[in-house]
């Protein structure tokens, strides 16, 4: 495992784009909503740096997958909050290939907010297969597997300080391990 982003850098980061969204919504009141599971740490950091009046929830992104890959996405969203005429920013770990962050945008619109914007913590440089760009990005990083700072392998290492990417040897992936995951 190899830091990447240290506890000093993310903390900059995440101020760094509380001052863009700050600009972009003044005193406006904001629904933040989180996707689970990835986006505790950014989301718990970041809010407290954002000093509108705001509202938080969540939508849980799942996927049947392996390792590292992506399988067909689920969404369950019944402890979304009443979002009708808001302005809403969806919060989320990292920007890969970018098909989650396209679903759960399209299952906001349905529910007629007056907005819909989208920061990640972490954007993966040319892995996009989808035309949508997050409106605010902490971080652009290499095309690696990374871990820590609410992302997990196999459901540990959320809770490292920093961001590390896993070497191959780290990703030992065992098939008998696939199943239903929070993402
Ligand atoms: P997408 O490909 O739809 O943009 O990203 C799907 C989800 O896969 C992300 O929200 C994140 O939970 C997970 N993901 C993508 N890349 C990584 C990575 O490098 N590390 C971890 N831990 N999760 C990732
Ligand atoms: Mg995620």
């Amino acid at each position: 495992m190899r830091e990447l982003i240290s506890t000093d850098d993310l903390h900059e980061g995440i101020c760094q784009m509380a001052s863009q969204i700050t600009s972009c919504y003044g005193e406006q009141p904001l629904t933040v909503i989180g996707v689970l599971t990835g986006c505790v740490v950014a989301l718990a950091d970041l809010i407290r740096q954002l000093h509108m009046p705001l509202r938080i929830c969540f939508v849980e992104a799942s996927s049947y997958r392996g390792a590292t890959e992506r399988g067909p996405l689920q969404l369950q969203a019944e402890s979304l909050l009443d979002v009708v005429g808001r302005d809403v920013l969806l919060v989320d770990d990292i920007f890969d290939t970018g098909h989650t962050l396209v679903e759960v945008m399209q299952l906001v619109e349905t529910l007629k907010p007056n907005s819909v914007r989208s920061a990640v913590l972490l954007r993966k440089l040319g892995r996009q297969e989808v035309e949508l760009q997050p409106d605010f990005v902490g971080f652009d990083i290499p095309d690696e597997f990374v871990v820590g700072y609410g992302l997990d392998y196999q459901d540990l290492y959320r809770n490292l300080p920093f961001v590390a990417a896993l070497d191959p040897d780290d990703l030992q992936a065992d098939p008998r391990q696939e199943s239903r995951s929070e993402i």
